[in-house]
């Protein structure tokens, strides 16, 4: 196709030619990145492939249920694929895990008992987690239960403090938290292998814990994921990356078996656990959004790293930086500024396929001590393996962005937000 074809369509999106050109250098330098991006998503694509024909997914697997569920094939099955998928003895995936933070508050909240106490190997856990765990005092925390919490901060780098681990595991240390991603901070996120790592660790110091990895934005990010690494149990919210953008809610667990029974129990309830729980229809959407995640999360990683070099070339902090390695589709800018904040988000808010005519503008979000403004224009509403970003409005003025289901669309919003930080003088091309 000639190129010139090409950049009148993006002028159609409100491109300038400056801005298509200056992308275009930027992209030309990142070919041998995609190339083992697209390495791990075909991995990846078969590791999915190969769990559904081991287990038989059959037109049945796509049908629903309602009351009860009793004998959801559709439902079981899928399980298995999970439980195989993430290396596991057994899953739990279902629509009635309402999000990511009810996910890992059922994981814990069904394997810790009173007297038991958690540990954070991983420093602050994500902000929704606090009510859970009770650290901002809320109704119905792990705190009112009488389960205590302990957190090992990251050294002063990012990285896991051993030393400080090993003094906080206790005689009563039940189950230790890892967080993968960054979450709304700018610390690196961990590596399969540095997972591991502190996992045979801490299983050095107290054999008996449960350990579990919050495992939001790392699935399908690399070939292995965190039971590999020795994991009990890891958790995720299907409106990140195994729904593929498809599942229109959820959320999974998958690990021991025993883990996953407690889950099942306090999910639904003692005596019925896993046998209940009607699919509502979902069934087709998650097989059919976990066979196409391994490339959704390609296209996001891709995009995540375009815009860590587009921004770091034009002299913003950028976490990751643009040539480190990924472990999550997370991509933070600080753009030290709140116009920069607000013209980044306008600029995705304006490349997105719905409610590309919205405004985006910071609002009082609860749970968070500051403004926060965010620009979405997804089909699954919050959806945020769907091309979106946030960002506080604070010091140092970060923005968070991540998604986009396809390599293309993720471009289109990068270079979005670079034109209205250039229409409002943010930035300069020259
Ligand atoms: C998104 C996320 C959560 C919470 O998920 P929600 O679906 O927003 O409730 C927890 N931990 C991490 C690391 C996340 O990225």
């Amino acid at each position: 196709m000639s190129g010139t074809l090409m950049k009148e369509q993006y002028q159609k999106a409100g491109i300038s030619p400056e801005v298509i050109a200056f992308g275009a250098k930027i992209e030309e330098g990142l070919s041998d990145r995609f190339h083992k991006i697209d390495e791990i998503a075909e991995y990846n694509q078969m590791k999915v492939i190969l769990a559904m024909q081991k287990n038989q997914v059959s037109a049945e697997c796509m049908q629903t249920s309602t009351g009860y569920g009793y004998n959801d094939i559709g439902r079981d099955t899928l399980e298995e694929v999970y439980a195989d998928i993430f290396c596991s003895e057994a899953a739990l995936v279902r629509p009635q895990i309402t999000c990511g933070t009810h996910a890992l508050a059922l994981a814990l909240l069904s394997n810790l008992r009173p007297g038991d106490e958690l540990l954070s190997a991983s420093g602050r856990p994500y902000d929704t987690l606090e009510e859970v765990i009770g650290i901002r005092p809320s109704r119905g925390s792990l705190a009112e239960y009488g389960i205590t919490y302990r957190q090992a901060d990251l050294t002063a780098d990012g990285h896991f403090d051993f030393e400080a681990i090993r003094e906080a595991i206790r005689p009563n240390t039940r189950m230790v938290a890892i967080q993968r991603s960054r979450g709304y901070l700018t610390r690196p996120s961990f590596s399969v292998d540095e997972i591991e790592e502190v996992i045979t660790f801490i299983r050095g110091v107290k054999k008996d814990v449960c350990i579990m990895v919050d495992n939001c934005y790392g699935e399908f990010v690399e070939t292995r994921e965190p039971v590999e690494a020795g994991a009990d149990l890891v958790v995720g919210s299907l409106i990140k990356n195994p729904g593929g953008g498809l599942a229109p809610a959820g959320g999974y667990l998958a690990g021991t078996a025993e883990c996953i029974e407690n889950a099942a129990v306090r999910l639904t309830s003692p005596g019925l656990g896993k046998e209940v729980g009607a699919s509502f229809g979902v069934n087709q959407s998650f097989y059919q959004g976990l066979f196409l995640s391994p490339v959704v999360v390609s296209g996001a990683l891709k995009g995540a790293i375009f815009a860590a070099n587009c921004y770091e070339t034009l002299g913003f902090p950028v976490f990751p930086n643009g040539s480190e390695p990924r472990h999550d589709i997370i991509q933070a800018v600080t753009l030290g500024s709140e116009e920069g904040v607000v013209a980044f988000c306008e600029g995705i808010q304006a490349a997105a396929p719905v409610d590309s005519h919205v405004h985006p503008i910071p609002w009082d979000m609860p749970g968070y001590d500051s403004q926060v403004i965010m620009a979405a224009g997804a089909f699954v509403q919050g959806s945020s393996i769907e091309l979106s970003a946030d960002g506080p409005i604070r010091e140092p003025y970060n923005v968070y962005f991540q998604g986009g289901l396809t390599w293309y669309h993720a471009k289109l919003g990068i270079l979005s937000s670079m034109q209205k930080m250039l229409e409002a003088g943010l930035i300069s091309l020259a």
